[in-house]
C-alpha cells in the first residue's frame, strides 16, 4: 500500500468511527434519567452505536469507488459481514443489561398490551439476530444466492426501519429539539442510502446497457461473454479488476453476478468474461444468445498490476478459472509491449481442460513470459509439473531470491490453493505485502 492510499484508509476509518461515536458523544452530556444509572446510560450509548453501525452497514455495500479504494471493495464486503456481528452484540448487550438492571423497562412482551415502539425494538432485535445468522450460515444452509439476497435487503431494511421506530419512541436522550435532528438526519441519510443502492446505483447501470456480440465455448466447461455496449463507449478499467453482470434480469432485479474482466484494458469497446459452469446462473450463460441485452457495473477492485508497479516484473499463479483476471492482465502487457519477465504458474485437472492453453503458448511469443503448466491427472507422456502448486514446484520455478523482493506476485484460484500458495510464498521469503490475491468467494 503506498503511503497516500494508507493514508486515505485511515481518513475513512476515522469517519466511520466519528459517525459510529457522535451520537453518544454528542448526546453524553444529556440530562440522565434520574436515578437509572451507569449501567442504563451504558446500554444506551450501546443501542446507540449499534444503531449508528447498522445505518452505515448500506454505506459499505453501496460501492462508493472513492470509500472503496484504499481498501479493495472485497475487504470492504468482509468489515460488512464482521462489523454486522459486533453491531448485533451490541444489541443483544443493550437489552440483556436493561434485563438484569431495569426488567420493567422492557414493558410486556406480549404485542397487544406493549406499547408500539417496544415491540418494534422486539421485531429489530429478532429481524437482526435472523438476517446476521442467515448470511453468516448461508454457504451452509445452501439455497438459491439470488433469493437470499432480496430476502437480505428486505429483512435490513424493515429491521432498520423498526429500530428507528424504537428510538424515536422511546425518547430517552432525545429531549432537546437538537438531539432528535441528529437522529433524523441518521434516518434520513439511511432512507437516502436506501435509494440511492436499490434505485439510483441501478438506474445508473440500466442506462448504459451492453451486447452479448458473441458466446465462445473454451477448454474446461468455460464460456466466454463477448460483450459491447450499446452506445459504443468503451469501459476505461484495470487489467485484473471486476465487473458485476446482469442478463435476463433487470438491473433494479438485484440478479448481479460477479466475473472479472478477461480482456484486454487496451480496448475497453469490447469486454470479455470467461465464465466457468458452476451453478445455475453460470451454466445457463453458454446458451444466451447473441444480441441479447447485459448490463454491467463496473469496473471495481484492485487485483490489477496497474495497482501495484515492478520494475522486475510478475508472477502470476492462477488455478482452474482464476486464469480469468491474469489473462486480462497478460493480455494487456501484451498489447502495450510490455518486455518485463513474467511468470505464470497454472494449475488443473487434466491437459484438456486449460482453459486459453493455446492462446498462453502465443502471449509467450508475445511478452517475456515462461508459462508452467501443472496437472492433477496428466495424461500418459506428461513430463511438465504434477499435482497441487506446492511450496517445491514454487521454489523450482521462482526467481532467485534476491529478484524475489522486486517483483509483485497475483494468486487466483480456489481458495484452499489461494491461501497455501500464499503461505508458500512467504516461507520463500517473498514479503506479503507483495502478494495480492482474488478470492472468488467473498460475496
Ligand atoms: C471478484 C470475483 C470475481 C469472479 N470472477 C469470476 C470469473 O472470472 N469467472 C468465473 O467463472 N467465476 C468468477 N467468480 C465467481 C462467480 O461469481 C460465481 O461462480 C458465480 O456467481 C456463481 O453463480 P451460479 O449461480 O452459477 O452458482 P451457484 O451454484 O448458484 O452459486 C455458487 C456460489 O457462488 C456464489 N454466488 C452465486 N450467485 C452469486 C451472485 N449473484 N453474486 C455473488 N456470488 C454469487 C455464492 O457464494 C454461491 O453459494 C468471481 C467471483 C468474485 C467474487
Amino acid at each position: 500500500m503506498s503511503a497516500r492510499t494508507t493514508q486515505r484508509a485511515i481518513g475513512w476509518l476515522a469517519l466511520y468511527l466519528l459517525l459510529v461515536l457522535a451520537p453518544v458523544l454528542l448526546l453524553a452530556d444529556a440530562a440522565r434519567t434520574p436515578g437509572r444509572g451507569f449501567a442504563w446510560d451504558f446500554s444506551m450509548a450501546l443501542g446507540y452505536v449499534a444503531l449508528a453501525m447498522f445505518t452505515l452497514q448500506w454505506v459499505l455495500i453501496a460501492r462508493f469507488k472513492r470509500a472503496t479504494a484504499p481498501f479493495g471493495i472485497d475487504i470492504v464486503y468482509y468489515f460488512h459481514r464482521y462489523l454486522a456481528v459486533v453491531a448485533l452484540a451490541l444489541v443483544v448487550v443493550h437489552v440483556a443489561l436493561i434485563a438484569v438492571v431495569h426488567p420493567q423497562a422492557l414493558g410486556s412482551a406480549d404485542p397487544r398490551s406493549a406499547t408500539a415502539h417496544m415491540s418494534a425494538g422486539r421485531a429489530a432485535v429478532a429481524l437482526l439476530v435472523v438476517v446476521t445468522l442467515w448470511a453468516l450460515l448461508r454457504q451452509r444452509l445452501g439455497g438459491d444466492y439470488d433469493r437470499w439476497r432480496i430476502a437480505h435487503a428486505l429483512l435490513s431494511a424493515l429491521a432498520l426501519a423498526a429500530a428507528f421506530w424504537h428510538l424515536f419512541g422511546s425518547g430517552h436522550y432525545l429531549d432537546a429539539p437538537w438531539k432528535r435532528a441528529l437522529w433524523v438526519a441518521y434516518a434520513l441519510a439511511w432512507v437516502a442510502l436506501l435509494l440511492y443502492v436499490r434505485a439510483l446505483h441501478p438506474w445508473a447501470i440500466a442506462r448504459a446497457p451492453w451486447r452479448v456480440r458473441e458466446v465462445r465455448p473454451e477448454r474446461g466447461r468455460v464460456c466466454t461473454l463477448v460483450l459491447e455496449r450499446e452506445d459504443g463507449h468503451a469501459l476505461a478499467f484495470e487489467p485484473g479488476q471486476f465487473a458485476w453482470l446482469t442478463l435476463r434480469a433487470s438491473p433494479f432485479a438485484m440478479r448481479e453476478h460477479p466475473f472479472s474482466i478477461a480482456s484486454s484494458a487496451a480496448d475497453g469497446r469490447r469486454v470479455e468474461l470467461s465464465i466457468k459452469a458452476l451453478g445455475d446462473f453460470s451454466t445457463g450463460v453458454r446458451d444466451v444468445p447473441p444480441g441479447e441485452r447485459a448490463w454491467l457495473d463496473a469496473p471495481y477492485g484492485h487485483f490489477s498490476v496497474d495497482r501495484h508497479p515492478a520494475a522486475e516484473g510478475y508472477v502470476f499463479v492462477a488455478g482452474g478459472i482464476g486464469i480469468a483476471p491474469m489473462m486480462s492482465m497478460l493480455r494487456t502487457l501484451a498489447d502495450r509491449g510490455d518486455r518485463r519477465p513474467l511468470l505464470l504458474i497454472y494449475g488443473n485437472r487434466a491437459w484438456e481442460r486449460v482453459a486459453f492453453r493455446e492462446e498462453l503458448e502465443q502471449l509467450a511469443k508475445r511478452l517475456d513470459l515462461k508459462v508452467v503448466h501443472t496437472l492433477i491427472e496428466p495424461p500418459p507422456g506428461w513430463t511438465g509439473e504434477r499435482g497441487l502448486v506446492t511450496r517445491e514446484l514454487l521454489a523450482r520455478h521462482l526467481p532467485p531470491a534476491a529478484a524475489l523482493a522486486r517483483r509483485e506476485f497475483f494468486v487466483c484460484g480456489p481458495t484452499a490453493m489461494t491461501l497455501a500458495v500464499e503461505r508458500a510464498l512467504g516461507t520463500l521469503g517473498v514479503p506479503a505485502e507483495r502478494v495480492h490475491n482474488e478470492l472468488f468467494d467473498w460475496v
